[in-house]
């Protein structure tokens, strides 16, 4: 049994719509003061109210760092401070190298992993204060253990997360920070949705678990890392993906 998270301020980045949001939705659940991040600020406040309790929504481009100060100095205000940050915001168009333009390039990188860099930059002088202050990075196995044609930026996006990561850790070590990431695997969300029925029955039928996953599975395992038992892990990734990234070949699937 964890101790609880109740009372503790956490901010989620990208927790509108799909991982982020079932993110938010399992530290509301455990009782934790959640502050939902995204542009659009209609969808931040429909989930804030779906969540219930103590979920309250903020308007922040995760590529703007006035934004984002101007969220975690309100957030810190609400909430008494700001004990957790889930840098999860991220998106995933796809483009082959040759249809690539330089700005898709950017524009992935920008959101990706400058937004994670300034996400926790902007939330640091909060997280300090913090008995125990709490990063988790939403990377993917996508980029650091996998590839897939049309997410050459997005890999490399995601793989940045984790060379981000490491330095950080060591960085933020002396405030008692611990810096961690999820690399989840395929999950069901909106996002994927984009990506057509077909991608979603190919994808599962790679799984050894023969699902994809819920974001409540990657909930979880961002509320482990977030606890206070998981306080002398830092630096470290946990990859939820059913199994995706085992097989050697399509004949180690075979039943
Ligand atoms: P999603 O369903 O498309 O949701 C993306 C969320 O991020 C929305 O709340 C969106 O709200 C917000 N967002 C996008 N750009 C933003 C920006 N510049 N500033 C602030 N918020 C922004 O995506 P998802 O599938 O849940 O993915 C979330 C994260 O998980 C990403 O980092 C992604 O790389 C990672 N991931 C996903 C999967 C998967 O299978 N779904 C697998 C591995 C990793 P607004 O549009 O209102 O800003």
């Amino acid at each position: 049994m964890l101790t609880s998270i109740a009372g503790e301020s956490v901010v989620v980045t990208g927790a509108s719509k799909g991982i982020g949001k079932g993110i938010a939705r399992v530290f509301a659940r455990n009782g934790a003061k959640v502050t939902i991040v995204a542009r659009h600020g209609a969808e931040a406040k429909a989930a804030a109210k779906e969540l219930g309790g103590d979920a309250s929504a903020a308007i922040a481009d995760v590529t703007n760092l006035a934004e984002l100060e101007k969220m975690a100095k309100s957030a810190a205000r609400r909430n008494g401070g700001i004990d957790v940050l889930c840098a999860n915001a991220g998106s995933f168009p796809q483009a082959t190298i040759e249809d690539m333009s330089p700005e898709q390039w950017d524009e992935v990188l920008a959101t990706n992993l400058k937004g994670t860099f300034l996400a926790v930059k902007a939330c640091v002088p909060y997280l300090k204060k913090s008995a125990a202050g709490r990063i988790v990075i939403t990377s993917s196995i996508t980029g650091p253990i996998t590839g897939f044609p049309g997410w050459t930026h997005y890999g490399a996006s995601k793989s940045g997360q984790l060379g981000f990561l490491r330095t950080a850790a060591i960085e933020l070590a002396k405030y008692g920070i611990t810096v961690n990431a999820v690399m989840p695997g395929n999950i069901i969300t909106e996002g994927l949705e984009s990506l057509g029925s077909e991608y979603h029955k190919t994808m599962a039928a790679s799984i050894p678990l023969k699902r994809l996953g819920t974001v409540e599975d990657i909930g979880y395992a961002a509320l482990f890392l977030a606890s206070k038992e998981a306080g002398y892990i830092t630096g470290q990734t946990i990859v939820v993906d059913g199994g995706q990234i085992l097989p050697e070949s399509l004949e180690a699937l075979k039943d």
